[in-house]
């Protein structure tokens, strides 16, 4: 028996230990494009950046524990394509590879931003340890960034420019920060804490183009004819699923690949896990593209169990988390169809929690540096269970009580 798995990510790497801890005693090939073992993505632009982890510490294994577990790790290297009929890859190395189980981990990539003067050198992404290290190399006292996108990219890496001295101008289409990934009351509370710390946010604001001086960016050109002076452009406006694989090989995708509860794609022979898949979010009802490593992780238990025949994994509620300068946000759900929305605490003292409830039952909750109502948020999200606003919204009623 074979499984290949395509993409050493978090998730790709998860899979190949969960498979030897379920029992598998198949072959098990690790296929990934970028020249490392798996390596863990969150601390890159948090504590990897500010230096605080060392590049080793990102290693989900170090080298040796492949070997031992008998995992044919190819890094460098691609698969090229799919020939589902007779069960092979095809690698970038030009091998064929047969396969029992295939499991495409191939993630998301960053949305690139095409505009007059993108030909510029001087821009950056996050996604990878290169990239992460591209940026840690400027930010020092004087070094001007300016950041597109609000979202976590955005964000995080805010947090991390200015707690290193970097100046930071940070451009936003919409008229709120994170407006895709979390509620207003949020949105209004890292403004705050980033202006604080001397962020220039602009949100609402459309970028045009760029400006350049000897062929390097120098400038973001702004829809209203002003220009951010600039010694760098990190660009943080969304990931995009890698499905061309899949698609090309004719399986069901919609944004990303379609999955089930098992995380099993439309081929019985193939699954798909992480941030490339259109997974259910069972406590919703619906399907849904969750970017998180929580998420990845409990599709690659789901994936491990069913190729191992093991019993199958209760679902989960998905979660995220979020470090930025001294505080700690941890959001469980997400907030679908929200009729009513409890500020629990004064976002004044910098910790307090949203929940976002429909018919009275939470969808989600975002904490700030609030762990027991995040813990607690979770289980009346799994449990569904109906709850009593007016004591939820008084902080004097303890969370376990309410
Ligand atoms: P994101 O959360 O999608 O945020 C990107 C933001 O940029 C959106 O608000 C988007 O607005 C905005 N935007 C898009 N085009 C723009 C433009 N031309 N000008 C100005 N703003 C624009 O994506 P991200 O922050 O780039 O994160 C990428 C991935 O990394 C995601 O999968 C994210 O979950 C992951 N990540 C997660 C964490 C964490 O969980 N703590 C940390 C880092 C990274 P629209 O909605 O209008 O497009």
């Amino acid at each position: 028996m074979t499984t290949i798995i395509v993409g050493a990510g978090h998730g790709g790497g998860a899979l190949a230990a969960n498979l030897r801890q379920n029992g598998y005693t198949g072959a098990i090939m690790l296929v990934g494009e970028e020249p490392h073992p798996p390596y863990q993505r969150p601390p890159l632009s948090k504590g990897w950046l500010k230096g605080d982890v060392e590049a080793a510490g990102l290693l989900l294994r170090q080298p040796d524990w492949y070997v031992d577990a008998s995992i044919d790790l190819r890094t460098s290297t691609r698969v090229t394509r799919i020939d589902r009929a007779a069960r092979q890859v095809i690698l970038s190395t030009d091998e064929v590879a047969a396969y029992d189980t295939l499991v495409l981990a191939t993630g998301a990539r960053a949305r690139q931003l095409v505009l007059p003067g993108s030909d510029l050198t001087g821009f950056l992404e996050l996604r990878t340890m290169e990239d992460a290290q591209a940026i840690k190399a400027r930010l020092r006292p004087g070094f001007r960034l300016a950041i597109i996108g609000g979202g976590y990219v955005g964000l995080e890496v805010a947090a991390s420019a200015r707690t290193l001295g970097a100046s930071v101008d940070l451009v936003e289409r919409e008229d709120r920060l994170l407006a895709r990934v979390a509620g207003p009351v949020l949105s209004d509370f890292f403004r705050g804490v980033h202006e604080a710390h001397g962020v220039r946010i602009h949100t609402g604001t459309v970028v045009a183009g760029f400006e350049g001086l000897d062929g390097h960016v120098s400038g973001i050109g702004l829809a209203d004819g002003s220009v951010l002076q600039c010694d760098a452009v990190l660009v943080g406006i969304g990931a995009i699923p890698n499905d061309d694989l899949a698609r090309d090989a004719g399986l069901a995708c919609n944004n990303g690949v379609i999955v089930d509860g098992e995380a099993r794609t439309s081929d019985s022979f193939i699954f798909a896990i992480g941030d490339m898949t259109q997974r259910p979010m069972p406590h919703y009802g619906r399907s849904h593209r969750l970017e998180s490593v929580p998420s990845v992780l409990e599709q690659a238990r789901q994936a491990a169990a069913a190729i191992c025949g093991t019993a199958e994994p209760k679902p989960e509620t998905p979660w995220f988390w979020s470090d930025q300068y001294d505080l700690k946000l941890q959001i469980a759900g997400v907030p679908f169809d929200v009729d009513e929305v409890v500020v629990r605490g004064e976002p004044m003292t910098r910790k307090f929690a949203v929940f976002h409830l429909l018919g009275k039952r939470v969808q989600a909750v975002e904490a700030i540096n609030a762990p027991p109502e995040f813990m607690v948020g979770r289980q009346w999200l799994a449990s569904r269970r109906e709850i009593d606003t007016t004591r939820l919204a008084d902080p004097a009623v303890p969370i376990k009580e309410v």
